[in-house]
């Protein structure tokens, strides 16, 4: 039972994990599980991996934390990867997604006060998720998250999804516009997939109007759409991206990371962190990227993603009830015609960790190191919990 002196944030299913290996967890019954979830995408090389283990262990045996006062070097060499695999030219770090978001709304409000833009408005997404602070939750595309907590941080238009002319629009009635925030894919929106041309109209607009193009890659950055970050499926660089979840393989680190007009914006004193991009952390990254890289994991998430759709297209397929089944390399989601929440359970009694969302999308984020017989296995273990869900009456 969970302690009553914890607040009532979140509806916790009765498990507690006591160990994890690759992509398998164990109860404290000692029950295993398989984890098509991955920490909410956070876990991308699984658990308890020996390179991760072992940069965390050799670091914490040096040291953890000196804070931002003094130079990091390791956080040198973090920036420095980050900047040549994305494309960027520098990099601020903190401690989440949301607080990666939150920098890159405050850089997008003093470009534009660098600008002579007063009232410095971002252009964000219906359905879409950038956190829980109140700037990101206003930022977000979800009334249910944001109800209760007005009144809500101005300064955010919001427009449907994968719609170029509701942005066009928004900028003809529009002078304060600096930046568009955005996911390539929306995760907790429900693994909504905008097109490509839709991405490479955001970054034309963006460079026409002189505003930055601020891309949220907290949940779909580091490889887990099948390149390093997923604007690159695009064959565009934004202005902005942001980094969490799966960039230090479960150890807290967020990343904001700026490039072209949007760099040099921040001068010392207008943003900090006490933890942000600690050495222990940054020890955790640079062992994530070079332990993806190794082992070639990029190109396992294409090849895993396409086997578990195929895998639930041919299990479910003349199913009545499943809409659609898409997404891109780990990101998965099945999508129902009616509220699917009570599958989370289902599944864990089958031994298997998902996760739904949106009400009717069943959302898979399996570690990037499953294998093929993992792949397989979450399709054998959640095809028929679904079919069988599906068969009640509605
Ligand atoms: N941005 C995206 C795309 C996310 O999926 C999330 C979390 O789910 C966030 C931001 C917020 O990240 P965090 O929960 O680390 O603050």
């Amino acid at each position: 039972m969970a302690s009553p002196h914890l607040m009532n944030t979140y509806a916790r299913l009765p498990v507690a994990f006591e160990r994890g290996e690759g992509a398998w967890l164990w109860d404290q019954a000692g029950k295993k599980y398989l984890d098509a979830l991955a920490g909410i995408a956070v876990c991308g090389l699984g658990h308890a991996h020996p390179r991760i283990v072992g940069a965390i262990a050799d670091q914490a045996a040096k040291v953890i934390h000196t804070s931002n006062l003094y130079e990091i070097p390791l956080q040198d060499r973090l920036a420095d990867r980050i900047c040549a695999l994305a494309g960027m030219d520098e990099v601020f770090f903190c401690n989440s997604g949301s607080e990666a978001n939150e920098t890159a709304i405050k850089l997008a409000r003093a470009y534009g006060h660098h600008n002579g833009v007063q009232n410095a408005a971002i252009v964000v997404m219906e359905r879409a998720w950038h956190g829980r602070t109140l700037a990101t939750l206003s930022a977000t595309g979800n009334r249910k998250a944001q109800a209760g907590f007005e009144p809500l941080v101005p300064g955010f238009i919001r427009v449907p999804y994968n719609d170029a002319h509701a942005v066009r629009q928004a900028a003809e009635s529009n002078r304060n516009i600096v930046a568009v925030l955005v996911e390539v894919l929306q995760g907790e929106g429900g693994i909504n997939v905008a097109d490509r041309d839709y991405i490479r109209f955001l970054r034309q607009i963006c460079d026409e109007r002189r505003w930055i193009l601020i891309v949220d890659e907290v949940q779909s950055g580091i490889g887990r759409t099948g390149k390093w970050f997923a604007f690159q499926h695009a064959d565009i660089v934004p202005d902005v991206i942001t980094l969490a979840k799966g960039l230090a393989s479960g150890v807290p680190i967020g990343a904001c990371a700026a490039a072209k007009r949007a760099k040099g914006v921040f001068k010392p004193g207008n943003h900090g962190s006490t933890f942000g991009g600690g050495p222990l952390a940054c020890a955790a990254a640079l062992a994530t990227f070079a332990a993806i890289e190794d082992e070639r994991l990029l190109e396992r998430a294409v090849e895993m993603g396409e086997a578990i759709r195929a895998g639930f297209r041919d299990a479910l397929a003349g199913v009545a009830g499943v809409v659609d089944i898409r997404g891109m390399g780990l990101m998965v989601g099945i999508e129902l015609d009616r509220p699917c929440g009570d599958l989370v359970q289902r599944a864990l009694d089958a031994g298997l960790l998902i996760n739904v969302t949106a009400d009717t999308v069943i959302r898979l984020l399996p570690p990037l190191v499953i294998g093929a017989a993992e792949a397989r296995a979450i399709v054998d273990r959640l095809a028929p919990v679904v079919r069988q869900f599906l068969a009640q009456p509605a």
